[in-house]
């Protein structure tokens, strides 16, 4: 049975898929199979809600501090799922946040604007903004819409944020020889009133 739901740092994760629409050269699915012993590897992309929630169910303890979507791969490709698992827990563990880690790319995506259907069963998302440039976005992640993706990823903060979720924008630094502008990053998450994280590059992934 593939894994589904795995427990790091008292954080119950959600993995939904190993497909995204990015190919970022840091990302750790090239580096690692497994994240805390667990095997993210998905045999198959077909997967029943039901064997979600059975993993949910036997991963869950009362140390969980909150269920965070994120695995190999864009969360929000699974979107249906994602909101069927969220109501569950919203029902049955209405104490524990939910978090999306994402790309920000799903309205793109979906060609429609998905943001209000997240709202009340999704507490935080944080966004990869990856760098202050959209030119330098493409080089570090490769999207498949190309490098005007970018814009749509600050947009799609602002909308998380403007509809009253918690918004982190996500930078990357330490990267082999990669520069990020944080003082620009910053300033971008000031216009768009939302917060940014810097996660530092360590040599078998992130902090
Ligand atoms: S957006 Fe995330 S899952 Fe997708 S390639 Fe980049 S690091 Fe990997």
């Amino acid at each position: 049975m593939d894994t589904y739901a795995y427990i790091l740092e008292d954080n119950l994760y959600i993995n939904l898929t190993n497909l995204c629409t990015n190919d970022c050269i840091f990302c750790i699915r090239s580096l690692n199979d497994a994240v805390a012993g667990s095997n993210l590897n998905l045999q198959s992309e077909k997967i029943k809600i039901e064997d979600v929630l059975d993993q949910v169910r036997e991963k869950i303890t009362p140390q969980v501090k909150e269920v965070v979507f994120c695995g190999y791969g864009e969360p929000t490709l699974k979107l249906d799922l994602i909101k069927q698992v969220a109501e569950f827990t919203k029902k049955h563990y209405p104490h524990l946040p939910t978090r999306i880690n994402t790309n920000g790319q799903a309205n793109v995506i979906y060609k429609r604007n998905v943001v209000p259907e997240l709202k009340g069963l999704i507490d935080k998302v944080s966004i990869s903004l990856n760098s202050d440039n959209a030119e330098q976005y493409q080089e570090l992640s490769k999207s498949k819409f190309g490098k005007e993706i970018y814009e749509d990823v600050k947009t799609f903060a602002k909308l998380c944020q403007d509809s009253g979720i918690d918004t982190t924008l996500t930078i990357v630094t330490g990267y082999q020889n990669n520069i990020i502008n944080v003082d620009n990053c910053q300033k971008i998450a000031d216009e768009l009133g939302v917060k940014l994280r810097i996660r530092e590059w360590l040599d078998e992934g992130y902090n």
